[in-house]
């Protein structure tokens, strides 16, 4: 199959853009997939109503059929239309965090197919704050199923070049809009429990939710790498975000951090591998290694969510055998970034 790619602004949809993104609807209503971006990362879209698309979508990037997809919309009142009924919790949040990077799970009815929902009873759907996914959504008949547009366990896209990259041949439309906002999936939030409960870390922090709620817990898997349970959102048991390379985190105090790195850098490095290193603005300069990285300022985790994934993905481009990541905070948003960060390292952490 041939895949299209192409081009839109997204502050500037212009006529020719209408028409592209009434073309993408079109695609998606007939059965097809469109990668498209969100302000998360970017999604591979099929109608959420439709099992053929949501079996397409599974094949396409390689997932595993109980990983449910998320069904994006872009209005309330289709979120009443495919739901037994909107809990006053979804009610709350929605007002306060969509569109946005929040996706809640509410107990399906018998519209959504269980090829879209891994076989469960309960549905996970966001409404998307980008102006593209939006539109899209509406031309294609407002419910699209998306996961992230990655090969299953690869770094999800930030960047629509990396779309190409997996799903190139596989399916009818990329949709390149740039880099996208924000860098890490939603935050996901289970409103099915008596107590709602965070699935998946993200953007919007339990602090958040809290403001909202009052009460919320957290999935212990989230946290506890080891805690032996299985995750509540079957996507998180998988290994995710892993680059081609072996990632180690390094924690602990900096200097001892980067004394570390260096030394086992250049070990590694003199045993024939090719040696990458993930740092900061602040401590880039001190590491020596093939390619050595920043993810942004340490004191503003926006920047390094937003590059994250993208550095993850550059390392493979330059074939690294071994990488080296610093760590960081796991507060607030710190625990999306590390909850990423440790899978893609497949929790292979060293203490010093
Ligand atoms: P992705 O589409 O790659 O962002 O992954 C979607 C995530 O949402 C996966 O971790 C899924 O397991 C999770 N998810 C989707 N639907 C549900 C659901 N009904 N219950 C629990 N988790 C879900
Ligand atoms: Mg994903």
């Amino acid at each position: 199959m041939e895949t299209e790619v192409i081009q839109i602004a997204e502050h500037n949809i212009d006529e020719a853009s209408q028409k592209s993104l009434f073309r993408a609807g079109k695609v998606i209503r007939d059965g097809g997939l469109v990668a498209f971006p969100t302000e998360t990362v970017y999604g591979l879209g099929g109608d959420a109503l439709n099992p053929e698309s949501s079996r397409k979508i599974y094949a396409a990037k390689g997932r595993p059929s109980d990983n449910p997809l998320i069904v994006h919309v872009a209005d309330m009142e289709h979120l009443e239309t495919i739901v037994k009924e909107v809990p006053e919790s979804a009610r709350k949040l929605a007002k306060a965090f969509w569109p946005g990077p929040l996706t809640m799970i509410m107990n399906k009815n018998d519209k959504v197919p269980y090829e879209t929902t891994g076989g469960l009873d309960t549905v996970a759907i966001r409404m998307p704050n980008n102006q593209i996914a939006l539109e899209l959504i509406r031309q294609s008949g407002g419910f699209i199923a998306a996961p992230s547009a990655n090969t299953s366990g690869r770094p999800s896209p930030t960047v629509a070049r990396y779309c190409v990259e997996d799903l190139s041949g596989k399916i009818e439309m990329i949709i390149d809009g740039g880099q996208v906002g924000i860098g890490l999936e939603s935050t996901i939030v289970d409103l099915t429990s008596d107590v709602p409960m965070i699935l998946r870390p993200g953007y919007i922090t339990l602090e958040m939710l809290k403001e909202v709620l009052g009460q919320v817990d957290v999935d212990r898997t989230i946290i506890d790498g080891n805690s032996g349970q299985r995750p509540k959102a079957p996507g998180m048991k998988y290994r995710h975000y892993a680059p081609k390379g072996q990632l180690t985190i390094i924690q602990g105090e900096q200097s001892k951090v980067v004394e570390y790195i260096n030394l086992h850098a250049k070990e590694a490095s003199e045993s024939g591998k090719k040696v990458g290193v993930i740092g900061t603005d602040s401590t880039k300069s001190l590491y020596h290694a093939d390619v050595i990285k920043s993810v942004g300022d340490r004191k503003d985790e926006k920047t390094i969510a937003h590059e994250l994934f993208k550095v993850l993905r550059e390392f493979d481009d330059e074939n690294i055998d071994i990488m080296f990541s610093e760590s960081f905070d796991d507060s607030g948003f710190g625990q999306a970034i590390m909850n990423r960060l440790l899978k893609a390292a497949g929790h292979n952490v060293i203490i010093i």
